[in-house]
């Protein structure tokens, strides 16, 4: 759509775009350019959302617009990073203005509340996808990592498990509204930016989880070359979750169910006393980092099972 990217660009991104830490040149040259301060390192993401693989065809656009930002800042989240820009690559079917108005408000909306200015975007014709790259600042020396869980440490998790995969199930099978608690985190997850910033200094690990706890957490026990015990009891589950495990016959689901958008990290032993300000924000001990490679599950009935990676973006 070459005659009239300039006008999309300006008419639902550009002037909304003003908000924010301004970069030293933002959209309307060639590249943007970022002034990062002298005390500061960049925390950098890309992720790509395409129609029917990562969102529903039916998705309304002020909430596809929302949760585009909120997957990426979820991804600053586990590193602890404080949002600071993003760039927009937007592939469109066609040119539909009621659409990207509304898209575009959304996008906007999460944006303003963190802080953040939009310093380059991209407009193509094809099947709808939305490729965003996000960046924000941590401290020069802190940063959270997947590779820094220690034998000992305890294992947490944030918020609940399960919802957003349950609520994917309703949404797909037209059951229930948007208003249902679980269709509403999948398709409005809420990043947990400032249960990150928090965790800079005190958490030895973290991860956001969107692909799984079981595969998630893998990550972290392959990074940092160790295993863990989750003990089962003591997952974070609403009662639909549970509810949809009784029907299903099936206590491992919410292990292997993505799109949560919480985070999971390790913290020392030591900081058992683990401070109000993190209790705070909803947080739960679901386990402990051990030595032996793996991810073990002891179930209420003292059987232990092991759990493999879980769900991956290729099967084999
Ligand atoms: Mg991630």
């Amino acid at each position: 759509m070459p005659s009239s990217e300039f006008s999309i660009i300006d008419e639902f991104f550009t002037l909304k775009s003003s908000q924010g830490v301004p970069p030293e040149l933002g959209i309307g040259d060639d590249c943007a350019i970022l002034d990062v301060p002298n005390d500061k390192q960049l925390a950098v993401s890309t992720d790509t959302l395409i129609e029917g693989v990562h969102f529903l065809a039916s998705s309304a656009p002020y909430l596809l617009g929302r949760k585009v930002l909120a997957v990426n800042l979820s991804d600053l989240a586990a590193m602890g990073a404080t949002p600071a820009w993003v760039s927009m690559a937007i592939t469109l079917p066609s040119i539909d203005k009621a659409w990207l108005g509304q898209f575009s408000d959304g996008f906007f909306e999460l944006a303003k509340q963190y802080n953040m200015h939009l310093i380059g975007g991209d407009t193509t014709q094809g099947p709808l996808s939305i490729t965003i790259t996000i960046m924000g600042l941590l401290p020069k020396t802190k940063r959270l990592t997947r590779s820094g869980a220690n034998v000992g440490d305890s294992i947490y998790v944030s918020g609940s498990i399960g919802n957003a995969g349950l609520g994917l199930q309703k949404a797909q099978s037209d059951e229930v509204s948007v208003n249902d608690a679980d269709v509403s985190a999948y398709l409005n997850p809420q990043p947990r930016v400032e249960l990150g910033q928090q965790l800079l200094g005190r958490a030895t690990s973290c991860i956001d989880i969107s692909d799984g706890l079981s595969a998630d957490l893998h990550h972290i026990l392959n990074a940092s070359r160790v295993g863990a015990s989750v003990i089962h009891d003591t997952l974070p589950l609403s009662d639909s979750v549970r509810e949809h495990m009784t029907c299903m016959g099936d206590n491992l689901w919410p292990y292997s169910t993505g799109d949560d958008y919480e985070l999971c990290f390790t913290v020392p032993a030591s900081i058992n006393d683990i401070d109000t300000k993190l209790l705070a924000h909803g947080i739960t001990k679901i386990g402990v980092i051990e030595q032996q490679p793996g991810l073990r599950i002891q179930l209420p009935n003292g059987e232990k099972v092991t759990l493999n990676k879980g769900y991956e973006h290729f099967n084999e």
